[in-house]
């Protein structure tokens, strides 16, 4: 069965909208959603012009058997997708991308640990289940290292790539996506924070506990929309 109509669009979408926030500078960086029988992924094609210019025309599957349009490549990087939705069953979207503050954050030794509550409350609990580092810099171009990024990832929702970038992984494209987004803002705060000092804050125990779960509606679908409504006003939508 070929892709459907919506998921190139929805995938294209998805880059632009991780470019747009700044989590990929030009051309590197690719999103994935699991299909029945491979995964559909962001190729490199013959237009190639950087993730903010994604079309759906970029994305195809990746499948046994299935051969790739003429002119299009899939990511070097394609193992680390298909290892992650080798291992995790209950991955259906991997993003990755090289979001600078995360990055930077990491080589400066800093532990995206949980300094924000309210301003972020799905963050803060990933930061609280604590999200994992991948001590390597290496181009994740064999299923072996993907493995490895895999085996580093384990059950957790995100993972660092030291000298890298992140992989997030999700249910949803919306909340691999979004988790994407969140991470590199609890890092851009951490880096900016740190300028000034080493921030030993960590948010309560109790008001960690108080949080509410505000529900995928509202940490996903909002988020998204007006996501998509920013690559609309900047002229950036998917056509
Ligand atoms: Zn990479």
């Amino acid at each position: 069965m070929p892709l459907d109509n919506s998921t190139p669009v929805v995938l294209a979408e998805a880059c632009r909208i991780l470019a747009h926030a700044g989590l990929a500078e030009d051309i590197l960086g690719h999103v994935s959603v699991r299909t029945e029988r491979g995964l559909a992924v962001r190729c490199r094609g013959p237009l190639e012009s950087g993730l903010l210019f994604t079309r759906p025309e970029d994305i195809h599957e990746v499948a046994p058997g299935v051969e790739l349009e003429p002119g299009y490549d899939p990511p070097n990087e394609l193992p680390i997708h298909t290892e992650a939705m080798r291992a995790r069953p209950d991955v259906r979207a991997v993003v990755h991308v090289h979001a600078p503050h995360v990055i930077a954050a990491d080589l400066a030794g800093i532990e995206l640990r949980p300094v924000v509550g309210a301003y972020n409350i799905p963050v803060m609990r990933m930061a609280v289940g604590r999200i994992p580092i991948y001590p390597r810099s290496a181009l994740i171009n064999t299923n072996e290292l993907g493995r490895e990024v895999a085996t580093a990832l384990g059950p957790a929702p995100a993972l660092v790539l030291r000298g890298h970038g992140i992989v997030t992984v999700g249910h949803t494209l919306e909340e691999a996506v979004i988790r994407a987004l969140n991470v590199e803002i609890l890092a851009r705060m951490l880096v900016l924070a740190s300028a000034k000092g080493k921030v030993e804050y960590e948010v309560s125990a109790e008001d960690i506990a108080a949080m509410p779960d505000l529900g995928s509606a509202f940490n996903d679908t909002f988020v998204w929309r007006y996501q998509r409504s920013r690559l609309e006003h900047a002229g950036l939508a998917v056509r």
